[in-house]
């Protein structure tokens, strides 16, 4: 299962990812958790990475590419993959698109993860407390939510075009919000084949 997880910042695409990896059997792939690892282990990348991403706006298009290319050459990913914080814009969806294409792993669904603004404001302000990332400051939550609307949503429409994209309620009991993915990963499982 090749599979894009869609959603704002704080709508839970890495604590479901985290949960559906071992049911799919594919590795959890998540550019924002990298780019964490390299900010950490202060890499050039992550050198260049920090201050972008602690203001809440997109690190560059070239950068992100080339991580996410080594990172589905790895062996796990061959059986497939959960991207999550990828694409965050439609040059990053073109590129995804030419990169599976020219591995032959093209994408087997895309699912949004549906949550309101206040109530993302509210997880990310809890989150904040919890782990203190920068990126959840409530004035950088803001920013990231105005990235979110002019730059990822048009995302969403781009895979709707192509009759990709599913849309889950991402409101509720983390276990309802599992079962809503898998039952809409089930029907596009089922519409592939036949
Ligand atoms: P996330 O954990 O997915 O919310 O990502 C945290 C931060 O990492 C984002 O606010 C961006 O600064 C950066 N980032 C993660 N994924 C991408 C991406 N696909 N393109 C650009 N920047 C990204």
């Amino acid at each position: 299962m090749r599979l894009v997880l869609l959603g704002a910042p704080g709508s839970g695409k890495g604590t479901q990812a985290a949960r559906l990896k071992a049911d799919l059997g594919v590795p959890h792939i998540s550019t924002g958790d990298m780019l964490r690892a390299a900010v950490k282990a202060g890499t050039p990348l992550g050198v260049q990475a920090k201050a972008v991403m602690d203001a809440g706006q997109l690190v560059s298009d070239d950068l992100l590419l080339g991580m996410l290319e080594e990172r589905l050459a790895q062996p796990d990913a061959k059986a497939g993959f959960i991207l999550d914080g990828y694409p965050r814009n439609l040059a990053q969806a073109d590129a995804l698109d030419h990169l599976l294409t020219k591995i032959g792993q093209p994408l087997d669904a895309v699912v949004k993860l549906d949550v309101p603004n206040e109530v993302i404001i509210g997880r990310c302000e809890i989150r904040f407390a919890a782990e203190h990332r920068k990126d959840d400051d409530p004035a950088v939550v803001r920013d990231r939510l105005k990235v979110y609307a002019e730059q990822t949503a048009p995302v969403a429409d781009f895979y709707a075009r192509r009759g990709k994209l599913q849309v889950v309620d991402g409101v509720g009991e983390l276990d309802d919000i599992t079962a809503r993915v898998k039952r809409a990963l089930s029907t596009e499982t089922a519409a592939a084949n036949g």
